[in-house]
Protein backbone atom coordinates (compact mmCIF):
# COMPACT_ATOMS: atom_id res chain seq x y z
CA UNK A 1 0.00 0.00 0.00
CA UNK A 2 1.52 3.41 -1.04
CA UNK A 3 1.58 6.31 1.14
CA UNK A 4 -1.01 8.57 0.34
CA UNK A 5 -3.34 5.33 0.73
CA UNK A 6 -2.19 5.24 4.36
CA UNK A 7 -2.84 8.45 4.77
CA UNK A 8 -6.93 8.57 3.67
CA UNK A 9 -7.35 6.09 6.50
CA UNK A 10 -5.23 7.67 9.51
CA UNK A 11 -6.66 8.83 12.68
CA UNK A 12 -8.81 12.09 12.61
CA UNK A 13 -6.50 14.54 13.68
CA UNK A 14 -7.54 15.66 16.84
CA UNK A 15 -10.21 12.83 17.22
CA UNK A 16 -13.28 14.11 19.24
CA UNK A 17 -13.19 14.59 22.99
CA UNK A 18 -16.07 11.65 23.22
CA UNK A 19 -14.16 9.28 21.40
CA UNK A 20 -10.61 10.39 22.77
CA UNK A 21 -12.29 9.41 25.98
CA UNK A 22 -13.57 6.21 25.32
CA UNK A 23 -10.18 5.58 24.08
CA UNK A 24 -8.54 6.38 26.82
CA UNK A 25 -10.72 4.30 29.06
CA UNK A 26 -10.28 1.03 27.27
CA UNK A 27 -6.36 1.67 27.02
CA UNK A 28 -6.56 2.14 30.82
CA UNK A 29 -8.14 -0.90 31.68
CA UNK A 30 -6.84 -3.18 28.93
CA UNK A 31 -3.10 -1.82 30.81
CA UNK A 32 -3.64 -2.66 34.14
CA UNK A 33 -5.63 -5.63 33.34
CA UNK A 34 -2.73 -6.81 30.73
CA UNK A 35 0.37 -5.46 32.79
CA UNK A 36 1.21 -2.58 30.53
CA UNK A 37 2.33 -0.95 33.52
CA UNK A 38 5.47 0.55 35.43
CA UNK A 39 5.86 1.62 38.89
CA UNK A 40 5.13 5.37 39.30
CA UNK A 41 7.74 7.83 41.11
CA UNK A 42 8.80 6.73 44.95
CA UNK A 43 6.29 3.42 44.98
CA UNK A 44 8.36 2.19 47.58
CA UNK A 45 6.29 3.11 50.08
CA UNK A 46 3.21 1.55 48.33
CA UNK A 47 4.65 -1.52 46.25
CA UNK A 48 1.76 -2.85 45.32
CA UNK A 49 0.99 0.28 42.73
CA UNK A 50 1.25 0.74 39.44
CA UNK A 51 0.73 2.96 36.62
CA UNK A 52 -0.14 2.87 33.46
CA UNK A 53 3.11 2.95 30.79
CA UNK A 54 3.35 6.06 28.68
CA UNK A 55 1.60 5.07 25.40
CA UNK A 56 0.26 6.07 22.06
CA UNK A 57 -3.47 5.81 21.25
CA UNK A 58 -2.81 4.92 17.59
CA UNK A 59 0.14 2.65 16.07
CA UNK A 60 2.69 4.59 13.85
CA UNK A 61 3.07 4.04 10.61
CA UNK A 62 5.97 2.62 9.50
CA UNK A 63 7.22 1.75 5.47
CA UNK A 64 7.34 -2.13 4.98
CA UNK A 65 10.56 -1.83 3.57
CA UNK A 66 12.00 0.27 6.39
CA UNK A 67 11.11 -2.43 8.86
CA UNK A 68 11.94 -5.32 6.64
CA UNK A 69 15.23 -4.11 5.90
CA UNK A 70 16.00 -4.25 10.21
CA UNK A 71 14.46 -7.03 10.27
CA UNK A 72 16.93 -8.75 7.76
CA UNK A 73 19.56 -7.18 8.84
CA UNK A 74 19.25 -7.96 12.91
CA UNK A 75 21.90 -11.42 12.67
CA UNK A 76 24.22 -9.25 10.39
CA UNK A 77 24.43 -6.91 13.32
CA UNK A 78 24.31 -9.63 16.00
CA UNK A 79 27.57 -11.15 14.24
CA UNK A 80 29.14 -8.29 13.45
CA UNK A 81 29.38 -7.29 17.45
CA UNK A 82 29.99 -10.98 18.56
CA UNK A 83 32.94 -10.53 16.20
CA UNK A 84 34.26 -7.27 17.35
CA UNK A 85 33.89 -8.34 21.14
CA UNK A 86 36.13 -11.37 20.38
CA UNK A 87 39.01 -9.54 18.47
CA UNK A 88 38.92 -7.12 21.35
CA UNK A 89 39.56 -9.81 23.65
CA UNK A 90 43.68 -10.17 21.11
CA UNK A 91 45.81 -8.03 22.97
CA UNK A 92 47.55 -6.75 19.86
CA UNK A 93 43.79 -6.14 17.79
CA UNK A 94 43.06 -2.68 16.60
CA UNK A 95 39.68 -3.02 18.58
CA UNK A 96 41.46 -3.70 22.15
CA UNK A 97 44.24 -0.73 21.70
CA UNK A 98 40.70 1.10 20.62
CA UNK A 99 39.28 0.20 23.62
CA UNK A 100 42.00 1.05 26.04
CA UNK A 101 42.40 4.55 24.85
CA UNK A 102 38.85 5.28 25.51
CA UNK A 103 39.17 3.69 28.77
CA UNK A 104 41.91 6.07 29.04
CA UNK A 105 39.60 9.32 27.93
CA UNK A 106 36.68 8.23 29.80
CA UNK A 107 38.53 7.25 33.63
CA UNK A 108 35.51 7.22 35.08
CA UNK A 109 33.03 4.39 33.52
CA UNK A 110 34.38 3.03 30.54
CA UNK A 111 37.91 2.72 32.21
CA UNK A 112 36.48 1.41 35.19
CA UNK A 113 35.19 -1.34 33.25
CA UNK A 114 38.29 -2.16 31.45
CA UNK A 115 40.04 -2.42 33.84
CA UNK A 116 37.58 -4.88 35.78
CA UNK A 117 38.06 -6.64 32.10
CA UNK A 118 41.68 -6.78 32.66
CA UNK A 119 40.90 -8.67 36.05
CA UNK A 120 39.33 -11.27 34.20
CA UNK A 121 41.55 -11.59 31.87
CA UNK A 122 43.70 -13.47 34.59
CA UNK A 123 41.67 -16.31 34.85
CA UNK A 124 43.09 -19.53 34.06
CA UNK A 125 41.27 -20.77 30.85
CA UNK A 126 39.73 -23.88 32.52
CA UNK A 127 37.81 -21.41 35.09
CA UNK A 128 36.63 -18.68 32.24
CA UNK A 129 33.55 -19.38 30.98
CA UNK A 130 33.71 -19.15 27.44
CA UNK A 131 29.98 -19.05 26.33
CA UNK A 132 29.21 -15.40 25.96
CA UNK A 133 25.10 -14.23 25.55
CA UNK A 134 24.43 -11.08 23.53
CA UNK A 135 21.27 -9.96 24.05
CA UNK A 136 21.21 -6.72 21.47
CA UNK A 137 18.84 -3.76 20.23
CA UNK A 138 19.62 -2.00 17.33
CA UNK A 139 17.87 1.50 17.38
CA UNK A 140 16.57 3.37 14.18
CA UNK A 141 15.24 6.19 13.04
CA UNK A 142 13.99 6.55 9.44
CA UNK A 143 15.41 9.67 7.35
CA UNK A 144 13.65 11.62 5.32
CA UNK A 145 16.20 13.44 3.97
CA UNK A 146 16.45 12.98 -0.39
CA UNK A 147 12.53 11.96 0.57
CA UNK A 148 13.45 8.44 0.88
CA UNK A 149 12.92 6.81 3.29
CA UNK A 150 16.02 5.25 4.98
CA UNK A 151 16.27 3.21 8.25
CA UNK A 152 19.29 5.60 9.88
CA UNK A 153 21.04 3.50 12.91
CA UNK A 154 20.81 5.91 16.17
CA UNK A 155 22.98 3.36 18.26
CA UNK A 156 23.66 -0.29 19.14
CA UNK A 157 22.82 -1.20 22.43
CA UNK A 158 24.63 -4.56 23.95
CA UNK A 159 23.66 -4.23 27.62
CA UNK A 160 20.43 -3.98 29.37
CA UNK A 161 17.80 -3.42 26.71
CA UNK A 162 14.63 -2.80 28.04
CA UNK A 163 11.08 -3.16 27.06
CA UNK A 164 11.07 -6.31 25.00
CA UNK A 165 8.21 -7.18 27.49
CA UNK A 166 5.82 -3.83 27.39
CA UNK A 167 6.67 -3.87 23.50
CA UNK A 168 4.95 -7.12 22.79
CA UNK A 169 1.80 -5.45 24.90
CA UNK A 170 1.70 -2.26 23.28
CA UNK A 171 0.77 -4.11 20.02
CA UNK A 172 -1.50 -6.31 21.57
CA UNK A 173 -3.38 -3.23 23.20
CA UNK A 174 -3.51 -1.52 19.73
CA UNK A 175 -4.51 -4.72 17.95
CA UNK A 176 -7.28 -5.34 20.23
CA UNK A 177 -8.28 -1.38 19.74
CA UNK A 178 -8.57 -2.18 16.40
CA UNK A 179 -10.34 -5.47 16.27
CA UNK A 180 -13.01 -4.21 18.40
CA UNK A 181 -13.47 -1.31 16.37
CA UNK A 182 -12.50 1.36 18.76
CA UNK A 183 -10.95 3.03 16.63
CA UNK A 184 -13.58 3.75 13.93
CA UNK A 185 -11.46 4.00 11.12
CA UNK A 186 -12.42 2.22 8.12
CA UNK A 187 -10.22 1.01 5.19
CA UNK A 188 -7.19 -0.83 4.31
CA UNK A 189 -4.79 0.59 6.43
CA UNK A 190 -6.13 -0.66 9.56
CA UNK A 191 -6.07 -4.13 8.87
CA UNK A 192 -4.83 -6.39 10.91
CA UNK A 193 -1.71 -7.71 9.02
CA UNK A 194 -0.53 -4.69 9.01
CA UNK A 195 0.61 -4.46 12.66
CA UNK A 196 3.20 -5.67 14.41
CA UNK A 197 2.96 -8.18 17.32
CA UNK A 198 6.53 -8.31 18.65
CA UNK A 199 7.34 -11.72 20.30
CA UNK A 200 10.11 -9.93 21.81
CA UNK A 201 8.94 -11.30 25.87
CA UNK A 202 9.15 -14.54 24.11
CA UNK A 203 12.35 -14.47 22.30
CA UNK A 204 14.66 -13.04 24.85
CA UNK A 205 13.26 -15.24 27.60
CA UNK A 206 13.93 -18.30 25.04
CA UNK A 207 17.64 -16.96 24.32
CA UNK A 208 18.68 -16.85 27.95
CA UNK A 209 17.18 -20.20 28.34
CA UNK A 210 19.16 -21.25 25.16
CA UNK A 211 21.71 -19.84 26.89
CA UNK A 212 20.73 -22.00 30.03
CA UNK A 213 20.24 -25.43 28.23
CA UNK A 214 23.91 -24.61 26.74
CA UNK A 215 25.45 -24.51 29.76
CA UNK A 216 23.77 -27.75 30.89
CA UNK A 217 25.08 -29.37 28.31
CA UNK A 218 28.89 -27.78 28.61
CA UNK A 219 28.59 -29.05 32.03
CA UNK A 220 27.32 -32.66 31.50
CA UNK A 221 24.62 -31.09 34.34
CA UNK A 222 21.63 -33.63 34.92
CA UNK A 223 18.10 -32.97 34.52
CA UNK A 224 17.26 -33.35 38.11
CA UNK A 225 19.87 -30.06 38.82
CA UNK A 226 18.57 -27.12 36.98
CA UNK A 227 20.77 -24.15 37.38
CA UNK A 228 18.94 -20.76 37.12
CA UNK A 229 19.27 -17.55 35.44
CA UNK A 230 20.51 -13.78 37.92
CA UNK A 231 18.38 -11.13 36.94
CA UNK A 232 20.89 -8.17 38.15
CA UNK A 233 18.74 -5.40 38.97
CA UNK A 234 18.68 -2.12 39.97
CA UNK A 235 17.74 -0.70 43.26
CA UNK A 236 14.08 0.72 43.08
CA UNK A 237 13.68 -0.13 39.32
CA UNK A 238 10.59 1.00 38.03
CA UNK A 239 9.96 -0.70 34.42
CA UNK A 240 9.86 -3.93 37.06
CA UNK A 241 6.94 -5.58 35.06
CA UNK A 242 8.73 -5.96 31.44
CA UNK A 243 11.23 -7.37 33.15
CA UNK A 244 8.85 -9.67 35.07
CA UNK A 245 7.48 -10.87 31.41
CA UNK A 246 10.98 -12.21 30.62
CA UNK A 247 10.73 -14.10 34.26
CA UNK A 248 7.21 -15.53 34.24
CA UNK A 249 7.98 -16.82 30.18
CA UNK A 250 11.51 -18.52 31.01
CA UNK A 251 9.43 -20.51 34.13
CA UNK A 252 6.40 -20.76 32.18
CA UNK A 253 7.66 -21.19 28.45
CA UNK A 254 11.15 -23.37 29.07
CA UNK A 255 10.67 -24.47 32.63
CA UNK A 256 13.80 -22.33 33.53
CA UNK A 257 14.00 -20.70 37.34
CA UNK A 258 15.40 -17.27 37.91
CA UNK A 259 16.15 -14.72 40.89
CA UNK A 260 16.14 -10.72 40.99
CA UNK A 261 19.34 -9.64 42.98
CA UNK A 262 20.72 -5.88 43.42
CA UNK A 263 24.47 -5.62 43.59
CA UNK A 264 24.01 -5.95 47.67
CA UNK A 265 22.12 -8.67 47.18
CA UNK A 266 25.04 -10.31 45.29
CA UNK A 267 27.40 -9.91 48.11
CA UNK A 268 24.50 -10.69 50.90
CA UNK A 269 22.76 -14.08 49.00
CA UNK A 270 25.65 -15.57 46.21
CA UNK A 271 28.74 -17.62 46.58
CA UNK A 272 31.80 -18.56 44.00
CA UNK A 273 32.66 -22.53 44.60
CA UNK A 274 36.75 -22.13 44.92
CA UNK A 275 37.68 -25.27 43.15
CA UNK A 276 34.70 -24.68 40.17
CA UNK A 277 34.64 -20.76 40.07
CA UNK A 278 30.72 -21.41 39.67
CA UNK A 279 28.43 -19.27 40.93
CA UNK A 280 25.65 -20.71 43.42
CA UNK A 281 22.65 -18.65 46.07
CA UNK A 282 23.99 -19.23 49.74
CA UNK A 283 20.79 -21.05 50.97
CA UNK A 284 19.36 -22.87 48.14
CA UNK A 285 22.75 -23.82 47.19
CA UNK A 286 20.90 -23.74 43.21
CA UNK A 287 23.19 -23.10 40.63
CA UNK A 288 23.53 -19.87 38.73
CA UNK A 289 23.85 -20.40 34.98
CA UNK A 290 23.51 -17.19 33.59
CA UNK A 291 24.01 -13.53 34.90
CA UNK A 292 21.27 -11.46 32.92
CA UNK A 293 22.14 -7.81 33.45
CA UNK A 294 19.29 -5.32 33.71
CA UNK A 295 21.91 -2.59 35.77
CA UNK A 296 25.14 -2.05 35.44
CA UNK A 297 24.97 0.17 32.56
CA UNK A 298 25.18 3.71 33.37
CA UNK A 299 27.53 5.28 36.63
CA UNK A 300 24.63 5.86 38.68
CA UNK A 301 24.58 1.92 39.07
CA UNK A 302 27.07 2.01 41.17
CA UNK A 303 27.18 3.62 43.83
CA UNK A 304 29.98 2.22 45.90
CA UNK A 305 33.18 0.68 45.50
CA UNK A 306 31.39 -2.62 46.45
CA UNK A 307 28.78 -2.21 43.93
CA UNK A 308 31.95 -2.05 41.26
CA UNK A 309 32.88 -5.47 43.39
CA UNK A 310 29.77 -6.72 42.96
CA UNK A 311 30.38 -6.90 39.13
CA UNK A 312 33.73 -8.15 38.93
CA UNK A 313 33.01 -10.82 41.54
CA UNK A 314 30.46 -11.96 38.61
CA UNK A 315 32.41 -11.74 36.06
CA UNK A 316 34.64 -13.82 37.65
CA UNK A 317 32.35 -16.44 38.28
CA UNK A 318 31.89 -19.23 35.68
CA UNK A 319 28.33 -18.10 34.54
CA UNK A 320 27.68 -17.12 31.36
CA UNK A 321 27.18 -13.75 31.32
CA UNK A 322 24.38 -11.52 29.11
CA UNK A 323 26.30 -9.38 28.32
CA UNK A 324 30.02 -9.75 30.03
CA UNK A 325 32.56 -6.56 30.32
CA UNK A 326 33.93 -6.96 26.94
CA UNK A 327 30.50 -7.48 24.83
CA UNK A 328 28.84 -4.16 27.11
CA UNK A 329 31.98 -2.08 25.85
CA UNK A 330 31.58 -3.20 22.28
CA UNK A 331 28.34 -1.52 22.68
CA UNK A 332 30.35 1.94 23.17
CA UNK A 333 29.33 4.73 20.63
CA UNK A 334 32.98 5.15 20.23
CA UNK A 335 32.64 1.56 18.27
CA UNK A 336 29.67 2.52 16.36
CA UNK A 337 31.71 5.87 15.28
CA UNK A 338 34.84 3.53 14.19
CA UNK A 339 32.48 1.15 12.30
CA UNK A 340 31.82 3.95 10.31
CA UNK A 341 35.13 3.31 8.27
CA UNK A 342 34.37 0.86 5.49
CA UNK A 343 38.02 -0.18 5.67
CA UNK A 344 37.21 -1.11 9.91
CA UNK A 345 33.76 -2.49 8.81
CA UNK A 346 35.54 -5.13 6.63
CA UNK A 347 37.85 -6.79 8.84
CA UNK A 348 34.53 -7.87 11.03
CA UNK A 349 32.29 -8.83 8.06
CA UNK A 350 32.01 -11.78 5.78
CA UNK A 351 30.74 -10.56 2.80
CA UNK A 352 30.85 -7.01 0.74
CA UNK A 353 27.41 -7.43 0.35
CA UNK A 354 26.94 -7.57 4.13
CA UNK A 355 29.33 -4.91 4.74
CA UNK A 356 27.20 -2.44 2.27
CA UNK A 357 23.87 -3.24 3.87
CA UNK A 358 25.24 -2.35 7.14
CA UNK A 359 26.75 0.82 5.58
CA UNK A 360 23.76 1.85 4.13
CA UNK A 361 22.09 1.90 7.86
CA UNK A 362 24.96 4.65 8.99
CA UNK A 363 24.93 8.42 9.44
CA UNK A 364 28.54 10.21 9.63
CA UNK A 365 29.99 10.08 13.00
CA UNK A 366 33.37 11.41 13.78
CA UNK A 367 36.00 11.61 16.31
CA UNK A 368 36.94 14.02 18.05
CA UNK A 369 40.33 13.70 18.29
CA UNK A 370 44.08 14.57 16.51
CA UNK A 371 43.58 12.03 13.50
CA UNK A 372 42.60 13.67 10.22
CA UNK A 373 38.69 13.27 10.58
CA UNK A 374 38.94 14.42 14.46
CA UNK A 375 40.04 17.44 12.85
CA UNK A 376 37.76 17.70 10.50
CA UNK A 377 34.46 16.64 13.28
CA UNK A 378 36.61 19.47 15.24
CA UNK A 379 35.73 22.04 12.64
CA UNK A 380 32.24 20.87 11.87
CA UNK A 381 31.22 20.92 15.84
CA UNK A 382 32.46 24.56 16.31
CA UNK A 383 31.06 25.78 13.04
CA UNK A 384 28.18 23.54 11.57
CA UNK A 385 26.43 22.45 14.82
CA UNK A 386 23.06 22.79 13.40
CA UNK A 387 23.52 19.25 12.20
CA UNK A 388 25.06 17.28 15.04
CA UNK A 389 24.70 15.50 18.09
CA UNK A 390 27.73 15.51 20.74
CA UNK A 391 27.43 11.92 22.50
CA UNK A 392 29.49 10.89 25.58
CA UNK A 393 30.35 7.07 25.97
CA UNK A 394 26.97 6.35 27.65
CA UNK A 395 23.73 4.95 27.95
CA UNK A 396 20.60 5.38 29.20
CA UNK A 397 19.39 8.81 27.97
CA UNK A 398 19.65 12.52 28.82
CA UNK A 399 23.80 12.29 28.30
CA UNK A 400 23.64 13.91 24.75
CA UNK A 401 24.27 17.43 23.73
CA UNK A 402 22.63 19.09 20.91
CA UNK A 403 23.05 21.17 18.12
CA UNK A 404 23.67 25.03 19.06
CA UNK A 405 24.63 23.94 22.73
CA UNK A 406 27.57 21.99 21.01
CA UNK A 407 30.11 24.96 20.98
CA UNK A 408 29.41 25.98 24.18
CA UNK A 409 29.60 22.79 26.01
CA UNK A 410 33.06 21.76 24.12
CA UNK A 411 34.33 25.15 25.14
CA UNK A 412 33.13 24.65 28.63
CA UNK A 413 35.77 22.07 28.88
CA UNK A 414 39.40 21.29 28.04
CA UNK A 415 40.14 20.48 24.63
CA UNK A 416 42.21 16.88 25.80
CA UNK A 417 39.37 15.51 27.10
CA UNK A 418 37.13 15.84 24.12
CA UNK A 419 38.26 12.55 22.66
CA UNK A 420 35.67 11.07 24.88
CA UNK A 421 32.72 11.80 22.79
CA UNK A 422 31.61 11.66 19.18
CA UNK A 423 30.15 13.73 16.91
CA UNK A 424 27.39 12.07 14.68
CA UNK A 425 25.04 13.53 11.84
CA UNK A 426 21.34 14.32 12.74
CA UNK A 427 18.99 11.66 11.41
CA UNK A 428 15.99 13.95 9.99
CA UNK A 429 13.02 11.77 10.84
CA UNK A 430 9.13 12.57 9.57
CA UNK A 431 6.93 14.16 12.02
CA UNK A 432 3.62 12.59 12.85
CA UNK A 433 1.33 14.99 13.68
CA UNK A 434 -1.89 12.40 13.93
CA UNK A 435 -0.89 10.29 17.02
CA UNK A 436 -2.07 11.15 20.64
CA UNK A 437 -0.01 10.44 23.42
CA UNK A 438 -1.25 9.33 26.42
CA UNK A 439 0.78 10.16 29.82
CA UNK A 440 -0.79 9.82 33.48
CA UNK A 441 -4.00 10.00 31.66
CA UNK A 442 -3.79 13.06 29.82
CA UNK A 443 -3.55 13.15 26.30
CA UNK A 444 -1.01 14.94 24.03
CA UNK A 445 -2.00 15.60 20.54
CA UNK A 446 1.55 17.21 19.56
CA UNK A 447 4.05 16.29 16.72
CA UNK A 448 5.82 12.53 17.60
CA UNK A 449 9.08 11.29 16.09
CA UNK A 450 9.48 7.49 16.30
CA UNK A 451 12.44 5.28 16.64
CA UNK A 452 12.44 1.61 15.65
CA UNK A 453 14.28 -0.82 17.60
CA UNK A 454 14.80 -4.30 16.54
CA UNK A 455 16.13 -6.68 19.17
CA UNK A 456 18.40 -9.80 18.42
CA UNK A 457 20.17 -12.23 20.30
CA UNK A 458 23.62 -14.18 20.50
CA UNK A 459 25.33 -17.24 22.12
CA UNK A 460 28.98 -17.12 20.88
CA UNK A 461 32.41 -18.33 21.86
CA UNK A 462 35.60 -17.13 21.68
CA UNK A 463 35.48 -18.25 17.92
CA UNK A 464 32.00 -19.41 16.99
CA UNK A 465 28.45 -18.11 17.07
CA UNK A 466 26.14 -20.75 18.10
CA UNK A 467 22.52 -19.00 17.74
CA UNK A 468 21.88 -16.22 15.90
CA UNK A 469 18.11 -14.61 15.99
CA UNK A 470 16.21 -11.59 15.32
CA UNK A 471 14.10 -11.33 18.49
CA UNK A 472 11.07 -9.09 17.71
CA UNK A 473 10.87 -5.08 17.42
CA UNK A 474 9.87 -1.87 19.56
CA UNK A 475 8.40 1.08 18.52
CA UNK A 476 9.22 4.30 20.53
CA UNK A 477 8.10 7.56 19.88
CA UNK A 478 8.26 11.55 21.66
CA UNK A 479 7.42 14.83 20.99
CA UNK A 480 9.06 16.49 18.13
CA UNK A 481 10.22 19.09 21.19
CA UNK A 482 11.87 16.68 23.37
CA UNK A 483 15.33 15.25 22.26
CA UNK A 484 16.03 12.28 24.17
CA UNK A 485 13.03 9.37 23.67
CA UNK A 486 13.58 7.72 27.03
CA UNK A 487 10.49 5.79 28.05
CA UNK A 488 11.46 4.73 31.24
CA UNK A 489 13.30 8.78 31.84
CA UNK A 490 9.95 10.29 31.65
CA UNK A 491 10.87 11.59 27.76
CA UNK A 492 9.05 9.15 25.70
CA UNK A 493 6.35 6.45 24.94
CA UNK A 494 5.67 3.16 23.75
CA UNK A 495 3.87 2.65 20.56
CA UNK A 496 3.36 -0.23 18.07
CA UNK A 497 3.94 -0.46 13.91
CA UNK A 498 1.40 -0.51 11.70
CA UNK A 499 3.40 -1.11 8.01
CA UNK A 500 2.36 0.66 4.84
P1 LIG B 1 21.40 6.38 24.80
O1 LIG B 1 22.40 5.29 24.80
O2 LIG B 1 21.54 7.29 25.96
O3 LIG B 1 20.00 5.88 24.58
P2 LIG B 1 21.23 7.43 22.07
O4 LIG B 1 22.39 7.39 21.16
O5 LIG B 1 20.15 6.45 21.81
O6 LIG B 1 21.80 7.31 23.56
O7 LIG B 1 20.62 8.88 22.06
C1 LIG B 1 19.45 9.20 22.81
C2 LIG B 1 18.37 9.79 21.93
O8 LIG B 1 18.88 10.93 21.22
C3 LIG B 1 17.86 8.87 20.84
O9 LIG B 1 16.84 8.03 21.32
C4 LIG B 1 17.34 9.85 19.80
O10 LIG B 1 16.05 10.33 20.15
C5 LIG B 1 18.32 11.00 19.93
N1 LIG B 1 19.41 10.84 18.93
C6 LIG B 1 20.58 10.21 19.12
N2 LIG B 1 21.32 10.22 18.00
C7 LIG B 1 20.60 10.87 17.06
C8 LIG B 1 20.84 11.23 15.69
N3 LIG B 1 21.97 10.92 15.08
N4 LIG B 1 19.87 11.90 15.05
C9 LIG B 1 18.72 12.25 15.66
N5 LIG B 1 18.45 11.95 16.95
C10 LIG B 1 19.38 11.27 17.65
MG1 LIG C 1 19.21 5.01 22.89
MG1 LIG D 1 21.93 3.18 24.46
Amino acid sequence: MGKDQACANMPPSPPSKHQLDELIREINQWAITNGLTMYPPKFEANPSSASVSPVTVYPTPIPKKCYDEAVDIQPVFNELYARITQDMAHSDSFLHKETEAMALSDPEFTGRLWSLYLETSKIAANRKQALKLGIFRSDYLIDKKNDNDQIKQVEFNTVSVSFAGLSGKIDRLHTFLNKANKYDIKGPYYNESNMIVSESGFLLSKALAKAVESYKLQQKISASNDPIVAFIVQRNERNVFDQKILELNLLDKFNVKSIRLTFDDVHEKLFIDNETGKLYVKDSKQEIAVVYYRTGYTTTDYTSEKDWEARLFLEKSFAIKAPDLLTQLSGSKKIQQLLTDGNVLDKYTSTSEQKDSLLKTFVKIYPLDDTALGKEGKRLALTDPLKYVLKPQREGGGNNVYKENIPGFLKSIEERHWDAYILMELIEPELNKDNVILRDNKPYNEAIISELGIYGCILFDDKEVLVNEFSGSLLRSKFNTSNEGGVAAGFGCLDSIILY
